[in-house]
C-alpha cells in the first residue's frame, strides 16, 4: 500500500508546520494532497473544489511558504508590500480565508489583513498603511482602498481568485478585470471554483497560464452523501409545507438547518413566520450589517439556534461544519447555486439531508436545468398540506412592527409567502457594499477578457 501523504511531505517551514500542528490537522484533505505541491512549484492552478474540502489551506499553505523569505520585522511600511491577493466574492468568505491565513501566518513573521465592504474603511487604512504582504479583498472594497491610494498591487507575486463562479454571478468581472490590470504580468495566479460553466472556462483561459487543474469532484456534482428530496407543493402551501417538514423527525433531530430562498424580502418573511410558530429561526442576507451577520453565524454555529434562513449571496462562503439539513424553500433561479446549496451539507462523507419545495409549473424549467446540471433525475413527491392556525401565542394585534425604514422594509407578515413582485424583480442582489460599479455595466466575459489575455 503507498504511504499516506502527511504535512511533513511537503517541506514546509517550521514555522507553517508549527501552526498546522496547532490547528490539529493530521493529514492533507485530497484537494491539499494535490494542489499544494504544484502552488509551491509556482504552477498557475485551477481548482474544482467547494468550500469545506479544505480549499484554503491548499492555496493559503503554499502562498506563506514561498513569501517566507521575504518575511522582515522592519517598521517601515515599504518593507512590507502586498505580495499575495486573494479575491473573494462575499465578506463572509473573506473573512473566513483571512482567519485561516492568520493562523497559518502566526509564526512565519508574515502580516496579512481582510478589506471589504459594509463597514468603516478607516481601520483597514490603517492597516494597509502599515503593510501587509498578504492581503484578503472583495473586489469593490479593493478598488476603493486603491483610488485612495492606501495599498498598491505592483509587486503582488501570487494572485488568487477564490469562488470565481460566484464572483462572476454578482457581476464582480469588470472590477477583476480593472484588479488584474494592475498587477504585474509575471505572477502565479490560481483560481477555485466549485462550478464549470462557459464563462469560468473562458476566464480561466485568459487569467491563467498553463494551468494545472486539480479537482476533488467531478463536475457540478452533488455528493452521494447527500439523500435529495423534491416535494411538489402550491405556491400558497409552501409555508405550511415547511412547518410540516421541520415538524418530521429527520428534521426535528436535527441540531442545525439551513433554509435557503431566493430574495431578501421571502428571507424576512419567512424568519418572521418561523418565529411566530415557535422556532428557533434568524435570517442573514445581503441588508444585514456585519455584526448582526456574524452574531447570527456564531449562535448558529454553537447549536444557540437551530433554523437559519438564507439568500444565496448571504450563505455564500459560510464555513459551517457537518450541517445535517439543507431545505430550499425555493427552487434556485440558477442551477449551479443547487449545488451550492446542498453542498452544505454531507460534507467529508457525512450523511446529508437535502429538501427541495418546488411548485408545480413556475418551477419546472428551473428544476430541469438543475437535473440537466447534476445528471440527476429526481422523483417528485406530492406533499398534501393542512392548512396552519395562525398560533394564538402570537395575536396580530400585540405585534408591534419595527421602524421601516425607506430601503430597509418589511411589513408585518405572518401569513404563508405570495410574491407581489415579478420575481426576477425580488431576486436577491449583491451585498449593498459590493455592488459591481456603476460605471461599468455587466459586459459579456468575452468582451472583457480581451484585456486580460496573457502577452
Ligand atoms: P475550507 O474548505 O478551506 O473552508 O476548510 C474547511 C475547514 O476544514 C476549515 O475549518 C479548515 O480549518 C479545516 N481544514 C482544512 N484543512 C484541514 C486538514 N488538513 N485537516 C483538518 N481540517 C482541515
Amino acid at each position: 500500500m503507498p504511504k499516506e501523504l502527511t504535512f511533513a511531505d511537503f517541506g514546509f517551514h517550521e514555522s507553517l508546520m508549527k501552526a498546522i500542528a496547532e490547528l490539529g490537522y493530521e493529514k492533507p484533505t485530497l484537494i491539499q494532497a494535490q494542489a499544494i505541491p504544484l502552488v509551491m512549484k509556482g504552477f498557475d492552478v485551477m481548482g474544482a473544489a467547494q468550500t469545506g474540502t479544505g480549499k484554503t489551506a491548499s492555496f493559503g499553505l503554499p502562498l506563506l511558504e514561498r513569501l517566507i523569505p521575504s518575511a522582515n520585522a522592519s517598521m517601515s511600511p515599504a518593507r512590507h508590500p502586498v505580495r499575495a491577493l486573494v479575491l473573494t466574492p462575499t465578506r463572509e468568505l473573506a473573512l473566513q480565508v483571512h482567519e485561516n491565513i492568520a493562523q497559518y501566518a502566526k509564526y512565519t513573521g508574515l502580516r496579512s489583513a481582510c478589506v471589504f465592504g459594509g463597514v468603516d474603511i478607516r481601520t483597514q487604512t490603517d492597516a494597509l498603511r502599515r503593510g501587509v504582504e498578504v492581503l484578503v479583498a472583495t473586489p469593490g472594497r479593493l478598488l476603493d482602498h486603491i483610488e485612495q491610494k492606501n495599498t498598491m498591487l505592483g509587486q503582488v507575486q501570487i494572485v488568487v481568485l477564490d469562488e470565481a463562479d460566484r464572483m462572476l454571478d454578482m457581476g464582480f468581472l469588470p472590477d477583476i478585470s480593472r484588479i488584474l490590470k494592475l498587477l504585474p504580468a509575471k505572477r502565479q495566479s490560481l483560481m477555485f471554483s466549485a462550478t464549470f460553466s462557459h464563462d469560468i472556462k473562458s476566464l480561466a483561459a485568459s487569467f491563467l497560464h498553463e494551468p494545472k487543474l486539480v479537482e476533488v469532484a467531478r463536475e457540478n456534482s452533488t455528493a452521494k452523501t447527500i439523500t435529495q428530496r423534491i416535494y411538489e407543493v402550491h405556491d400558497s402551501e409552501k409555508a405550511d409545507a415547511l412547518l410540516e417538514l421541520l415538524d418530521e423527525p429527520e428534521c426535528d433531530d436535527a441540531h442545525n438547518i439551513l433554509v435557503f430562498v431566493n430574495s431578501k424580502i421571502c428571507c424576512r418573511r419567512l424568519t418572521r413566520t418561523l418565529q411566530n410558530y415557535g422556532y428557533q429561526a434568524e435570517a442573514i442576507h445581503g441588508d444585514k450589517t456585519q455584526e448582526e451577520r456574524t452574531k447570527t453565524l456564531e449562535a448558529f454555529k454553537h447549536g444557540e439556534l437551530k433554523i437559519l434562513v438564507a439568500t444565496d449571496v448571504a450563505a455564500r462562503g459560510l464555513d459551517i461544519a457537518d450541517l445535517p439539513v439543507v431545505i430550499n424553500f425555493d427552487v434556485p433561479f440558477n442551477a449551479e447555486d443547487y449545488v451550492h446549496r446542498i453542498g452544505r451539507t454531507g460534507r467529508a462523507g457525512s450523511k446529508g439531508l437535502a429538501l427541495t419545495l418546488m411548485c408545480p409549473g413556475a418551477d419546472d424549467k428551473n428544476l430541469s436545468a438543475i437535473e440537466k446540471l447534476t445528471k440527476e433525475h429526481f422523483k417528485r413527491i406530492r406533499l398534501d398540506v393542512m392548512p396552519r392556525k395562525r398560533p394564538s401565542r402570537y395575536p396580530r394585534k400585540q405585534y408591534v412592527a419595527p421602524p421601516v425604514s425607506p430601503d430597509n422594509g418589511d411589513p408585518f407578515f405572518d401569513e404563508p409567502y405570495v410574491p407581489s413582485k415579478p420575481v426576477a424583480a425580488a431576486q436577491e442582489q449583491p451585498a449593498k457594499a459590493e455592488p459591481a460599479r456603476k460605471s461599468e455595466k455587466r459586459a459579456p466575459v468575452a468582451a472583457l477578457l480581451g484585456g486580460l489575455l496573457r502577452k
